[in-house]
């Protein structure tokens, strides 16, 4: 690749991002110095991961507010971590968070792209991004917005991920000239509200030199993604109580529910599918019988939950293996994820309709434990 000079093609960018930047709780005033609190750009980074920014935002002033520095964050109990993790999904992030948190408190910061990378949960694009903005280390951070502008500017036509070393090597002496900092949050906010998938170009700071405009070329560069293969299914999700509280699954220590509290399921058939929404189940060979509620679709990166959630009142009794008997005076406070937090909210008013009338006890749970997904 012989592209021009990057300080020189991307020289506009500093000036632009000076005047049009969008102020962010994260972002530091002065951007030609170090961040006064790196802490802050860490947890915003891997907030951001996967997150929307306005969707961040209010997260991460609860999150400060909370834990205040790395030393708060590493003393937090993981109920408290989740807790206040809850409705931003991927709660693998905030176990690392917590992970790196512990790491720097006890052995302070790593002042290297490699430290940085060694901490939990910072892969090269966070690591590098903290660096830049924290440290003002020219180091590249490149994420998807950064491949598109620079794929654009550069006319890169077949997948840039594929040039990543090459557009790090290129895109460092830009960082040194125009200020760390600056550079890889000029990029990111181009990418973010000027060259996006639709791009603005009459807008940009950079059309004068981009290959991609000159060419006409901006709706094939970078070519579109595989598309991920999302699969389908459909599940029973279970508001079972009794005397004792509620049925839940208590958190694991791995996988994607790990740390985290969830209704039973069942698959739908199990309890009769063919029921119509706001009445009541008919009663199944289990005997367990319930109002049913309004379902929705749980949309995953990977998959898509057509949910019917089922309340259920049973009679006293232990609970099931693999489950507990929550107090409804804890059920509140423990951390779930969106498809489980959305029942919970559901459930004042329905937990009520549920458990008047027609009783619909059942003696013993055990049977109808055998359907249930609790691993
Ligand atoms: Fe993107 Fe258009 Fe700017 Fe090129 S001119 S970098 S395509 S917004």
């Amino acid at each position: 690749m012989a592209f021009p000079a990057s300080s020189t093609l991307l020289a506009p960018l500093a000036p632009w991002f000076d005047a049009v930047r969008r102020p962010m709780p994260w972002r530091a005033e002065n951007l030609d110095a170090p961040h006064p609190d790196p802490y802050a750009v860490l947890v915003a980074e891997i907030m951001l991961q996967q997150t929307q920014v306005a969707t961040v935002i209010p997260y991460f002033l609860r999150w400060l507010e909370r834990f205040p520095d790395p030393a708060a964050l590493a003393a937090a109990t993981e109920d408290e971590v989740h807790g206040l993790w809850a409705g931003l999904g991927y709660y693998r992030r905030a176990r690392s968070l917590q992970a790196a948190a512990r790491l720097i408190a006890l052995q302070g910061w790593p002042r290297t792209l490699e430290g940085l990378l060694a901490l939990p949960g910072l892969g090269p694009y966070t690591a590098a991004a903290v660096a830049a903005q924290a440290f003002q280390s020219p180091t590249p951070a490149l994420d998807g917005n950064a491949f598109r502008v620079l794929a654009r500017l550069l006319a890169i036509e077949d997948e840039p991920r594929r040039q990543a070393e090459a557009l790090r090597v290129w895109l460092a002496p830009a960082l040194a000239s125009h200020g760390p900092s600056r550079l890889t949050q000029a990029v990111m906010e181009l990418g973010a509200t000027v060259c996006t998938p639709a791009p603005r170009c009459p807008l940009c700071p950079l059309q004068e030199a981009c290959g991609a405009r000159r060419q006409g070329a901006q709706a094939r560069i970078p070519p579109p993604k595989a598309r991920t293969k999302v699969t389908d299914a459909s599940l029973r999700l279970l508001a079972i109580h009794s005397p004792q509280g509620w049925l839940l699954r208590p958190p694991g220590a791995t996988g994607l529910l790990a740390g985290l509290w969830s209704w039973p399921t069942v698959a739908p058939e199990a309890v009769g599918a063919a029921c119509a929404e706001g009445a009541a189940e008919p009663p199944t060979p289990f005997g367990l019988a319930g109002q049913v509620l309004k379902g929705w679709v749980q949309v995953y990166s990977h998959r898509r939950e057509t949910v019917r959630p089922l309340v259920a009142r049973v009679a006293a009794q232990p609970a099931p293996p693999g489950l507990e008997w929550v107090h409804p005076t804890r059920l509140q406070g423990v951390p779930m994820g969106r498809r489980d937090q959305r029942l919970r909210e559901a459930l004042p008013g329905m937990a009520q309709a549920a458990g008047t009338g027609t009783p619909l006890a059942v003696e013993d749970l055990a049977a109808f434990a055998g359907l249930l997904n609790i691993e």
